[in-house]
Formats: structure tokens, C-alpha cells, sequence
């Protein structure tokens, strides 16, 4: 799965609409401390799906919104989208109609998130999906969190076990296997 455009708005520091274009080859992302670099692929990692605010460092899911500075009011909402290249047409059958997909996760303050994938409503679960589902195989992409390496070494037995099998991509399959048992 390869990702071409990231696009921002009041996603924390990101208050201004920002988009960035990710080109073939190795990005890197460089600033000094506190320019929002974190950010930027916290923002990547909540499009897709993150529901969990801790790892996000943040005590609410509201707290992504940007919050305000000195000269500037804080924004009630915040919206992210990703842009995947699906030309090899690899996406789940609902939404594998087109050679991109935009993926895209608002928040209203006090009101949660909405989603949707090429300009149509879809549940946190299809985009979760859709992203654990793409890290399957030789070929995946795998997000490396600050402080995750520590994690696993840390980490208790059955924990470290949850990271690998996120790792090796079968997390999409324990969700469905899950969802399929409470019917
Ligand atoms: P480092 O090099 O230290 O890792 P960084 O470039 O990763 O720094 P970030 O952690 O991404 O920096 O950005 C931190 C900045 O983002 C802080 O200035 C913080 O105030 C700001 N910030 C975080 N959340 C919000 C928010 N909701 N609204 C406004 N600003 C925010
Ligand atoms: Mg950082």
C-alpha cells in the first residue's frame, strides 16, 4: 500500500490546511523540537483508524483538535485525509472502484468522529480494516511509534504477542473472527 498525499486541517498544530506530498523513495521529516513532526504521523495514525487518545498523547479525543496559542482561537474541529494509491486494485471489493482512495477522518468537538473513504460514510471499522488488512505480507508498511521498541522488550507475554500479530498483519482477521463470534 503506498501513500501519496497527506492533508491537514486544525489536527493539533496543525492549524492551517497543510498537505504534503509523499514521493517514491524515503521521506523524512526534520525540524527542531516542538515544530509538529510528531504530529504529523500522529495524524497519519489517527486517519487510520487509532482510537486509543493515550497513544496519542492526549487526555480526550478532542485533544487533537488544535487548542488555540496566544494570538490565534481554538478550532472546534479537525479533519485528515490520506491518499492511497489503489491502482494495482487491491482494496477491499466496496471501495476498490477507483486508482486512489481518500481516506478521511473528521472530529467535531463533543460530537466524535466520521469517516469515509472516497467521499462515502463508512464506519472506524472499515478503515481500521482496510489498513490492517494492506499490512499483510512481505510487502507491508508497519508503523513504528517513539517509545514502542522499548514496549516490546517490556512488554508481558501476551502483550508482546498482540504486537507481534499486529505486526505480521493477522489483527484484521482476530477483529472479523471477534465480530463474527458476537453474532
Ligand atoms: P520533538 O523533536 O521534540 O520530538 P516534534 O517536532 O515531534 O518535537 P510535536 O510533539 O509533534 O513536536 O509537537 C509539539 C507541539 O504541538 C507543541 O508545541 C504543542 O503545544 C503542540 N500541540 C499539540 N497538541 C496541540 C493542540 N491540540 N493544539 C495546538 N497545539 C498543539
Ligand atoms: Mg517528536
Amino acid at each position: 500500500m503506498k501513500l501519496t498525499r497527506l492533508k491537514i486541517a486544525g489536527f493539533k498544530s496543525f492549524v492551517e490546511p497543510s498537505e504534503f506530498l509523499i514521493e517514491p523513495g524515503l521521506t523524512g521529516v526534520v525540524g527542531p523540537n516542538g515544530c509538529g513532526k510528531s504530529n504529523l504521523v500522529e495524524a497519519l495514525r489517527w486517519v487510520m483508524g487509532e482510537s486509543s487518545y493515550k497513544s496519542l498523547r492526549a487526555s480526550g479525543m478532542d485533544d487533537v483538535i488544535f487548542a488555540g496559542t496566544n494570538g490565534r482561537p481554538a478550532r472546534n474541529s479537525a479533519e485528515v485525509m490520506v491518499v492511497v494509491d489503489n491502482s494495482a486494485r487491491t482494496a477491499p471489493a466496496a471501495f476498490n472502484d477507483s486508482d486512489s482512495l481518500e481516506i478521511m477522518r473528521r472530529i467535531e468537538r463533543e460530537s466524535g468522529s466520521s469517516y469515509r473513504i472516497n467521499g462515502r460514510e463508512v464506519r472506524a471499522r472499515d478503515v481500521q480494516l482496510l489498513f490492517a488488512d494492506a499490512a499483510t505480507g512481505a510487502r507491508s508498511h508497519a508503523m513504528v511509534r517513539q517509545g514502542q521498541i522499548g514496549e516490546i522488550i517490556a512488554a508481558k507475554p501476551q502483550a508482546r504477542r498482540r504486537i507481534l500479530e499486529d505486526a505480521a498483519g493477522v489483527a484484521g482477521l482476530h477483529t472479523r473472527r471477534h465480530e463474527a463470534e458476537l453474532r
